[in-house]
């Protein structure tokens, strides 16, 4: 019996005209004259704000959105989100310089993450931003940089929960973990905050991301409902923020598939009458990441070899993982696997044969692909890795090897 190889989730976002992709309304071969060196991340506005209409249009209007820049920190992209969602999530002091930078109002601005260093949250509380207090000596911190300057720090206290998003890619949330105060402190956490000179806005309950399962993201959410009702009741002040996470995957690999928002939508759209009920002050809202931006972009190399050695192709480009590690399968994958590839000048396969893309680095790990069916390349041709929009660049060894960097255009 002949079983159908699982395939990538097909690449519909972007036009094909004359066998060469678009982006951005423009062929791929033009775009590179443009951008006038290759490599390069392209990341498509149009898509952005595509992704965030349809969130909207299926969630419940008095949800908030948020953009977690760790994601794709581009200036310019961070500047088009600012526009589309009601806040933005940041996890260094870089980031909050990048997120200060756009409209967006302070108070819609958070600060997550392990480890903030004084100069950070001093940063933090001069700026206005919410901080996401991460330990109680963050607590202290700012408590004290609070007094300094005048300030009362905005808090909001992550909380690592007693359960886990299950089948997510990477899981941040249940058992020992280095994120957030255990669930079961934090009521002790709330009573020194009620002593201090602290403004404590509500929780942040982040369990997990790159999650494909509508039912799995559905249970983390129910728990965080329940977790967050259960510590409100330790609350110094009413809870006016409730930060729920969020954890919808993209499919990257053969044999995923993108992830239905319907029974997710529908489910919070039952949620949020108890939410309200039992918090009713609260706003909640929804963080994302690579959902909002991980499908908008791709990174373009060119082909500067090709060669066959005992049998297999390869196709030598000049990108490689230096500005894309999760590409290459060394960003916390346990086994490597495929993201999507085509030769963008040349989008039907035709007489598509096996070959591997390689990168210049004087690494086996310098893959890009491994044995696809890819339409016949040749030297001067454009390799386009999709689902590159978020965790490309800014998650890759840039300095390995010391080859140029990588552009970045916003079109
Ligand atoms: C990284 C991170 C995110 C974004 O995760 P995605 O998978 O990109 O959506 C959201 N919240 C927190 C706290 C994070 O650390």
């Amino acid at each position: 019996m002949k079983t159908a190889k699982p395939a990538h989730a097909p690449q519909t976002q972007f036009a094909v005209v004359d066998d060469c992709l678009h982006i951005g309304g423009m062929p791929l071969t033009r775009l590179a004259h443009r951008v006038g060196s290759t490599p390069f991340y392209a990341y498509d506005r149009s898509l952005l704000t595509r992704r965030v209409q349809y969130l909207r249009s299926m969630l419940p209007a008095q949800l908030s959105l948020h953009y977690s820049v760790k994601a794709n920190p581009m200036p310019a992209l961070v500047q088009h989100m600012a526009g589309l969602v009601d806040g933005l999530d940041v996890a260094s002091g870089g980031e909050l310089r990048v997120a200060l930078d756009t409209p967006m109002l302070p108070a819609a601005i958070s600060f997550a993450g392990p480890g903030k260093t004084e100069a950070e949250l001093s940063q933090a509380v001069a700026a206005g931003i919410v901080v996401n207090v991460e330990s109680t000596t963050e607590l202290q911190r700012l408590d004290r940089i609070g007094a300094t300057l005048g300030i009362r720090p905005s808090v909001v206290l992550r909380v690592n929960p007693d359960f886990e998003l299950k089948s997510s890619g990477m899981k941040m949330g249940g058992g020992p973990k280095p994120f957030g105060l255990d669930a079961e402190l934090v009521p002790e956490v709330l009573k020194q905050i009620a002593a201090m000179g602290l403004d404590f806005h509500g929780f942040h309950i982040f369990s997990g991301s790159q999650n494909l399962k509508a039912a799995a993201i559905i249970e983390a959410q129910e728990k965080t409902f329940e977790l967050a009702f259960r510590l409100a009741q330790h609350a110094p002040q009413p809870v006016t923020s409730l930060n729920i996470g969020g954890g919808f995957g993209i499919p990257y690999f053969p044999g995923e598939t993108a992830l239905d928002v319907a029974p997710v939508a529908d489910h919070l759209h039952a949620s949020l009458p108890r939410v309200h009920a039992e918090l009713p002050q609260a706003k909640v809202a929804l963080e994302f990441g690579r959902y909002l931006v991980g499908e908008a972009g791709i990174y373009v190399s060119r082909v500067t070899d090709i060669k066959r050695s005992r049998g297999e192709l390869f196709i030598i480009t000049d990108g490689g993982l230096h500005h894309h590690l999760a590409a290459s399968g060394n960003f916390g994958q346990v086994i490597r696997k495929n993201y999507p590839v085509a030769v963008g000048n040349k989008m039907s396969p035709g007489e598509a044969g096996n070959a591997s893309v390689v990168g210049p680095l004087c690494t086996p790990l310098d893959i890009l692909a491994d044995q696809m069916a890819l339409a016949h390349a040749e030297i001067g041709d454009l390799i386009v890795v999709f689902q590159s929009g978020a965790y490309g660049l800014t998650a890759s060894p840039t300095a390995f090897l010391g080859h140029p960097n990588a552009a970045e255009v916003l079109v």
